[in-house]
């Protein structure tokens, strides 16, 4: 079992179709593969483009999604994006907003691929954190996902499990601006705007001091990255239900040099060998994430002459093996092999 991530992106119809096509949309569609295949915590091999074929009928995106739905499971997270033309008619059975495919007609609900289809196979996945990415029309309207949990006999709720729906759009805003966002970095910029800010994002990471991008700092990255655009971008909204914001969905792409400090924590070799000695329950993993500062560290505790440095230091230098590959192991290296010789 594993987290599985599936990109939607249908941009091409036929000609008589009416629908617009916009290359944003495919282009978009092929940058959510490249930047989930490069973000540590996915991969290539988790997260599946769907096809020209496949993204062309309702049965296509389905078959898709129940199969790679059925590949997660506890623990799990299933991720579902969806770029392309939403559209939602408040005369059909059940109105939910509906996604095109490239056989949809404007004007044609049953051409259309229902939601609540899709939300129906996402609920009824074994994946306990379902997260939804809605870049299309109408995305405001569409409801959280529920938590599935009912459907599923003998599991619980351990706090892990919920579901998060991120759409483009909030409130009364029921249009998504499809043309790129020219204050985007290279390919990015060719994307609609939603998707190039939150790939921009991914792909750059934050300078939140986590090494993660939870649910809540995605969502208030995103935010705050559209709304200090230069155009006025719309608002995405996130929804989540059960979910806790807390939730790691992405590796923090932004080198642990350029992070803020943790809140509270150590900042300069001096604070951390103080704070190591005093025993404050400090977070060795965050002093960790920087070699060189480790490699100080474990000088300045092999030169001390306080109790309990020595012992302290050799903990640090057997995590540090153990944990640095070669590339850190330099820089680790160069800062402690002084201390460690002497
Ligand atoms: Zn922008």
């Amino acid at each position: 079992m594993a987290s599985r991530a599936v990109v939607i992106g249908p941009w091409e119809y036929a000609d008589d179709a009416g629908v617009p096509r916009y290359e944003e949309i495919g282009i978009s569609a092929a940058q959510y593969g490249k930047v989930l295949a490069d973000n540590p915590m996915w991969g290539e091999d988790r997260c599946r483009v769907l096809t020209k074929e496949e993204v062309d009928t309702a049965d296509g995106v389905m078959a898709a999604l129940e199969e790679e739905a059925g590949r997660t499971g506890a623990g799990d997270v299933f991720l579902v994006v969806y770029v392309g033309h939403g559209a939602y008619w408040g005369d059909v059975p059940g109105a939910e907003v509906h996604f095109s495919v490239g056989s949809s007609y404007d004007g044609k609900p049953w051409t259309w691929l229902s939601s609540w289809y899709l939300y129906r196979a996402m609920r009824l996945c074994r994946a306990d954190l379902k997260v939804l990415i809605a870049d299309c029309c109408y995305s405001n309207m569409l409801p959280h996902l529920g938590n599935g949990l009912d459907t599923l006999p003998g599991v619980f709720d351990d706090a892990g499990q919920g579901t998060c729906v991120l759409t483009a759009l909030k409130d009364d805003n029921i249009r998504a601006w499809p043309l790129g966002c020219t204050e985007l970095p290279g390919e990015l910029a060719k994307c609609t705007p939603f998707s190039g800010h939150l790939l921009d994002v991914l792909q750059r990471g934050t300078t939140d001091y986590r090494p993660h991008i939870t649910l809540g700092l995605l969502r208030d990255a995103v935010v705050s990255e559209m709304r200090r655009c230069r155009f006025d971008h719309d608002k995405p909204r996130m929804l989540l239900n059960d979910a806790r914001e807390s939730r790691a969905l992405f590796t923090n792409r932004m080198d642990a040099a350029l992070r803020e400090p943790h809140p509270g924590s150590p900042v300069s070799a001096k604070e951390w060998v103080a704070a190591l000695l005093r025993g404050n329950g400090c977070d060795l993993e965050e002093l960790l994430q920087d070699p060189r500062k480790t490699g100080e560290v474990v000088a300045l505790l092999r030169t001390s002459s306080r109790e309990g440095a020595a012992a302290i230091a050799q903990h640090l230098e057997e995590r540090a093996s153990a944990l640095f590959r070669s590339h850190d192991f330099a820089r680790y290296w160069n800062k402690a092999e002084r201390a460690l010789r002497a």
